[in-house]
């Protein structure tokens, strides 16, 4: 149970020492937005001390715990809608997976895979401006399938703007929460999307608020967007109450407006992390997508101030294998959320590997490789983009933004489109 401090009065400046500003964030100071950009402009040579002591926020609300969430896209492609950071809008010509409505069963039957990879949330996502009054009734005829099977699983929605009572239906259906983000800042909105406004976002978030539906709503960063933008959103999903804060890390996909946008380092993604977490710091913070290409080989650094993540794919691009996304949860010494205290978990060493749970074999991993050996043979991630990515996360850590990729080979970082799991004939990444 997270526990809230309490709300203090105090205005005047902190100092920006990460230790100083932790401990009285921890008393109850609200994260000022002067604050929030020292956070930003934190040097390379200090972030990492900065995210031990935003950490330390982390482990008082969350503990060791780490909540996987799982990834259903209901449907792909197809949008009428104009973001410009999304491989599914109006005019994309990246070859993602274009497909209409899954069934429910198909829908359920793709859930309970990502359920037995651990996660303690699905979230069953429809590309579209919002859904229509039929789409409302498939996600609840989804949802009650899922829960007569699964109970104990959150179902989070995730189908664009809502219209009257349909935040209603959807929470009588068992729906517990509603994903709808913000993205960036007000200041920024126009210029990443002109068919619908910032105001329209905020409308959705409050109705799923209104209905009783526990708020999702996050960001993207690296558009292009300044430090003051990124405070400027940070404090506007506070203000609204957002539950769950989801941080995607653009991933610029070949025939999209933002192909090429390369802005981020490793380290700048954990400085906004960190100032999310000050900010907000019993909330629930997601590494969402781009996570593999963007903070490469400190995903597992990053846990220390996000508590959550997806497993697996994304929407419409391929993640690393759930296997490794576990693995790298055990040996980081975290726990999946609602996992249990099985014997040995959070150790840093002599448990069961993680993927014991999938493969059935504690000593193999799911390529048939010892577990011992499974982090270092490569077949277990060489299909992904990722393991390219981290390779090169030693000299791209050293950078700033603004040379962000320069030490990159081209090509090694581009999404990966997704060919399997929902939509597809082939096994989903969980
Ligand atoms: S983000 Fe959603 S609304 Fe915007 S183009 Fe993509 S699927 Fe459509």
């Amino acid at each position: 149970m997270a526990q809230t401090a309490p709300e203090t009065t105090r205005t005047e400046p902190v100092p920006a020492d990460p230790a100083t500003l932790a401990a009285t964030v921890a008393a109850g100071h609200r994260l000022t937005a002067k604050e929030s950009l020292a956070v930003l402009a934190t040097p390379d040579a200090d972030t990492l001390r900065l995210v031990t002591e935003a950490g330390r926020l982390r482990r008082r609300h969350f503990g060791n715990t780490v909540k996987v969430n799982y990834l259903v896209n209901l449907k792909s492609g197809l949008c009428p809608e104009d973001c410009t950071y999304c491989s599914q809008r109006l005019g994309s010509t990246a070859e993602i997976l274009k497909y209409s409505w899954l069934k429910p069963e198909e829908a359920v039957e793709q859930a309970k895979l990502g359920i037995g990879g651990g996660a303690s949330r699905v979230c069953l996502v429809a590309s579209g401006r919002g859904p229509s009054n039929r789409d409302v009734e498939r996600v609840a005829t989804m949802t009650d399938q899922l829960k007569a099977e699964h109970p104990e699983v959150e179902v989070c929605a995730c189908l664009g703007l809502l219209k009257d009572n349909q935040a209603d239906q959807l929470r009588e259906a068992g729906v517990d929460a509603y994903n709808h983000n913000l993205n960036t800042a007000e200041s920024k909105y126009e210029e990443i999307t002109t068919t619908h406004t910032y105001a329209d976002r905020v409308d959705t978030v409050e109705r799923a608020k209104g209905a009783g539906l526990s708020p999702c709503s996050g960001l993207i960063v690296g558009m292009g967007e300044s430090d003051e933008q990124v405070v400027e959103a940070v404090m506007a999903l506070r203000d609204l109450g957002s539950d769950s804060i989801p941080v995607n890390f653009l991933m610029p996909f070949e025939g999209t407006p933002l192909a090429g946008t390369w802005e981020l380092t490793p380290l700048r993604c954990l400085r906004i992390l960190a100032m999310v977490r000050l900010a907000c710091p019993d909330t629930e913070l997601r590494l969402a997508g781009g996570r593999e290409m963007h903070l490469r080989g400190l995903q597992a650094t990053a846990l220390e101030v996000a508590n959550s993540l997806f497993l697996g794919d994304y929407l419409t691009s391929e993640g690393q294998t759930a296997e490794q996304d576990l693995a790298m949860i055990a040996d980081a010494g975290f726990r999946v959320f609602g996992a249990g205290e099985a014997p040995g978990a959070g150790e840093a060493s002599g448990q069961a590997a993680p993927w014991a749970a999938v493969s059935g074999d504690p000593a193999e991993a799911p390529c048939g490789a010892p577990a011992h050996a499974a982090a270092s043979c490569g077949c277990c991630s060489s299909e992904t983009s990722v393991e390219t990515s981290a390779e090169t996360s030693a000299d791209a850590g050293a950078g700033t933004s603004a040379d962000a990729g320069a030490d990159i080979p081209a090509g090694t970082l581009e999404p990966r489109i997704r060919r399997r799991g929902a939509g597809t004939a082939d096994a989903p990444n969980a």
